[in-house]
């Protein structure tokens, strides 16, 4: 747990989340801003600020969670997009790693 982290908070249950699944290790939640009619980030319940941080174990499971959580909002039979913004040139505005899972519509490449 680190204090000043806001996932690490969530994973505490100190701020409050929608979540879509649990397992040991990770935590799936709604986004607060969705930009996709699904858009869930998976998380490993331990901190790693990025996705480069997280041992192959870790980074596994959240990669597993990403395709069940897919699955469990309907998306996985149309296609999906995982995103790990990474950095600040990616995007990364919350400095624990978290996988984007987002569907539900065409996603268009790049963004905008
Ligand atoms: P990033 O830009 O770091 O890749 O993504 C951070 C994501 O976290 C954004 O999509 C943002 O909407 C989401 N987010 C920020 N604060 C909260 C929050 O308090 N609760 C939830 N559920 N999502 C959040
Ligand atoms: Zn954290």
């Amino acid at each position: 747990m680190t204090a000043d982290c806001l996932f690490c908070r969530i994973v505490a249950g100190e701020v409050p989340a929608k979540p879509v699944l649990e397992t040991d290790t990770v935590l799936a939640f709604h986004d607060i801003n969705p930009q996709a009619p699904t858009h869930v980030l998976v998380i490993p319940k331990e901190h790693f600020p990025a996705a480069g941080d997280m041992d192959p174990a870790t980074a596994g499971e959240v990669l597993r969670v990403a395709h069940l959580v897919a699955k469990a909002e309907g998306v996985a039979e149309d296609g999906y997009r995982l995103v790990f913004n990474t950095g600040r040139n990616g995007g990364q505005t919350v400095f624990h790693v978290h996988c984007h899972v987002l569907g539900g519509r065409q996603l268009n490449w790049p963004p905008g």
